[in-house]
């Protein structure tokens, strides 16, 4: 439904749905620069992620649940790393200034920012095809980031969560696979409002090794890690968790989905053995189930396992924008 009047401009859209005091930041949106102020002595994490239309969603979301996926995906980059969220600006391209698409938009988006305490302190707006672009600004101690480059033999590997619901509910909509209606809803909640593990990035500082939000795909973020701390891994693929809703489809097909899914925003990380009761103190601790799936080995190739300990062939791709 559009405003039928449609005469909301770009400056009274953006003080009515995205101008809200803020308290943390020292100065919000209304001038050319926000000015944020970390804790003394905390480094800024800082990420970005875009959400286009057909591409990182499909036109059957609703805003609401688009408002939060927006900042979701950006909130697990933040907890990838272990950092607290405190600020992020919005970027946003639209057809048209449809207030009842801004103010369900708006909501979902202002209600994860609050329960993460995280403000919109800037961002721009202009008319063009849905497309919208976060930034958010983190903070945390130094050195005590979580990277990707930190896995060592010997690590045990964990995933948060369960992964696997994204891409099932991705493929009902393709139409490839028929849930019953209450299923079907629960996976779509996966999809389309996932949860960002900030928590559990803060719990893991210190306790991890290395960590990334899985995306893309889980082996594909698992070879990530792999490349870039230079190891290998042997990765127990029954035991990677999934729903009791995926759990009912073939083993060949979950196997797809847990592995090779992507839209989890779960985190995988590393953490050694000598750690392990402190990795599921932090689980608990962020009220998320850690799971541990694996092994970090001293050297590639990527091993996959099955329950038996039997070796599973790989076909599991990852995704890229560009060879998809
Ligand atoms: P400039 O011309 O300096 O780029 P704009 O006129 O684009 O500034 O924006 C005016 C103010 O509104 C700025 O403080 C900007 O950060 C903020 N702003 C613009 N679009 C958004 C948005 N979608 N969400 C939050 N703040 C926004
Ligand atoms: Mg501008």
């Amino acid at each position: 439904m559009t405003n039928p009047a449609a005469t909301l401009g770009e400056f009274d859209l953006i003080a009515k749905y995205f101008t809200r005091p803020v308290r943390r930041a020292l100065l919000g949106i209304g001038d050319d620069c926000a000015l944020l102020q970390p804790a003394p002595g905390m480094q800024l994490a800082i990420s970005s992620d875009m959400l286009v239309d057909g591409r990182h969603f499909l036109s059957t979301v609703s805003p609401q649940r688009l408002g939060h996926k927006a900042l979701a995906v950006n909130l697990s980059d933040l907890a990838a790393c272990g950092a607290r969220p405190l600020a992020f600006s919005l970027a946003l391209a639209l057809p048209r200034a449809d207030e009842t698409f801004l103010a369900g938009f708006a909501q979902g988006l202002f209600a994860l920012a609050q329960e993460h305490g995280c403000e919109l302190v800037g961002g721009d707006t202009t008319q063009g095809p849905l497309n919208i672009c976060i930034t958010v600004f983190g903070e945390l101690p130094p050195g005590l980031a979580l990277l990707r480059s930190g896995a060592r033999a010997g690590d045990d590997l964990y995933v948060s969560g369960s992964v696997g619901d994204a891409r099932l509910a991705l493929e009902c909509f393709r139409g490839t696979v028929n849930l019953p209606g209450d299923q079907f809803e629960r996976v779509r909640v996966a999809m389309e409002q996932p949860q960002p593990r900030v928590a559990l990035g803060m719990a893991l500082r210190g306790v991890a090794t290395s960590a990334i939000d899985v995306s893309d795909g889980l082996l594909g973020d698992l070879g990530h890690i792999l490349r870039r701390s230079s190891v290998g891994a042997t990765v127990e693929v029954d035991s990677v968790p999934r729903s009791a809703v995926l759990a009912e489809h073939t083993l060949a097909w979950q196997r797809e989905c847990t592995l090779a899914g992507g839209d989890d925003y779960e985190l995988l990380f590393t953490a050694p053995p000598s750690r392990a009761a402190d990795v599921q103190a932090a689980g608990r601790q962020a009220g998320v189930a850690v799971t541990r799936i694996g092994r970090i080995e001293a050297s590639l190739p990527l091993q996959l396992i099955d329950a038996q300990g039997r070796s599973v062939p790989q076909r599991f791709g990852s995704f890229d924008h560009f060879k998809s």
